[in-house]
């Protein structure tokens, strides 16, 4: 396969391969659109099977952070980066330097943050070589840690959907969430303050306790959870909640949750349209995280300090595109994953010049 005929090649703008011999680096940066701004989005370090499969991983990846951050309405395009390598056994500073002045050749077409396999002390190996990282600790410019801010929209997206689906606001409806991790335990704690009742799975047993103190969520199992006579179930722990074997099992009325790529495929968008079930598109309902990252690329890239009130405003007009999906959705009686996809394109097509 090559470049331009794999599947998930969709009009990048880039795509750029290193090797570095002192290290051993491999990495694959794709720009996929420049079109709102620089590109962003994370790198991620993984064992890949092959190079091909660390190409289709960035292709996809990067394509969907340029919708990510379009439905976001931040001055950011869609970027990637993977390191093809084993996270727990592969990792020296020195391979993040190299990394960090491969991301410095592109001058600032893409900038990097967090993805699975890469910490905020990576990052800072990485900062030593280019100027184009985000997602450091400790500066003024610092966004922190983006979960709290991804479970905030999380939450106003969930009483968004529950109001627009069932007309009624979260107190005394019933919230199955599968995961606790990060999001998911600031999910349950603003949920359960709002006068929701919780239902929880994780494979965590210390999570799912610590959770169920706070806020009375009852426990299921990571398989019950699917089944529960919840009316909202929320998806936060890894993607392909939403596939013909859970689908078939789903009581719930709402499906909103932070956890990316929630659908297994596109047919299950359908599937939930089809059977009455209103779903708040993950990429635009978890676009918090983001926007928090977008405040420190802001901050670095003009010079200032990292603006909370900036981001507020960015949460609200991320809950004014949500509506505008679920609505479109209901008028024009499709799927409200492909009006939000038809949105993001139009939207990278309105900057491009
Ligand atoms: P996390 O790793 O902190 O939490 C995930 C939780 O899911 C963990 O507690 C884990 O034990 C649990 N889990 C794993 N397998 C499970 C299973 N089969 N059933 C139930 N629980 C299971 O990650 P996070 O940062 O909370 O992110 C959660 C999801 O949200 C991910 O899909 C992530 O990509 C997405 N997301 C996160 C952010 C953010 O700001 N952290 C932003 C956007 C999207």
């Amino acid at each position: 396969m090559t470049l331009f005929d794999s599947p998930s090649f969709e009009d990048h703008e880039g795509v750029h391969a290193f090797f570095d011999e002192k290290t051993g680096l491999k990495t694959i940066i794709a720009v996929h659109s420049t079109a709102r701004g620089p590109a962003s989005g994370g790198c991620r370090m993984w064992d890949y099977a092959s190079s091909e499969a660390a190409l289709d991983d960035v292709l996809r990846l990067s394509r969907a952070m340029s919708f990510k951050n379009a439905m976001a309405d931040i001055p950011l395009g869609g970027g990637k980066s993977v390191i093809i390598g084993n996270a727990r056994t592969d990792k020296t500073p020195e391979l993040f330097e190299a990394y960090g002045r491969a991301v410095e050749t592109l001058g600032g077409k893409y900038w990097a943050a967090e993805d699975v396999g890469v910490s905020p002390i990576d990052l800072a190996h990485a900062r030593k070589t280019t100027r184009y990282v985000a997602g450091l600790e400790g500066a003024a410019s610092s966004s922190g840690d983006p979960s709290p801010v991804t479970a905030e929209g999380i939450f106003r997206g969930i009483g968004l959907t529950v109001q627009r689906a069932l007309g009624r606001d979260l107190k005394g409806v019933t919230v199955a969430i599968q995961g606790v991790g990060h999001v998911g335990a600031y999910l349950a704690e603003k949920l359960h303050a709002a006068g929701a009742r919780l239902i929880i799975a994780d494979v965590n047993q210390q999570a799912l306790d610590e959770v169920a103190m706070s806020t009375g969520a009852r426990i299921v199992s990571t398989d019950e959870i699917f089944a529960t006579d919840a009316e909202v179930f929320a998806p936060c722990a890894l993607g392909g909640a939403i596939n013909p074997l859970t689908l078939s099992r789903l009581k719930a009325k709402v499906v909103a949750g932070g956890a990316n790529n929630q659908l297994a495929g596109p047919a299950m968008g359908v599937a939930l349209f089809e059977r009455g079930i209103a779903y708040a598109p993950d990429y635009v309902i978890n676009g918090g995280g983001i926007i928090n990252v977008a405040a420190e690329i802001q901050a670095l890239a003009q010079g200032g300090a990292y603006d909370a009130a900036w981001v507020e405003t960015k949460l609200a007009r991320l809950m004014v595109t949500l509506g505008e999906v679920l609505d479109t959705s209901f008028a024009e009686q499709r799927p409200p994953h492909e009006v939000a996809d038809e949105m993001a394109k139009a939207r990278i097509d309105a900057a491009k010049v």
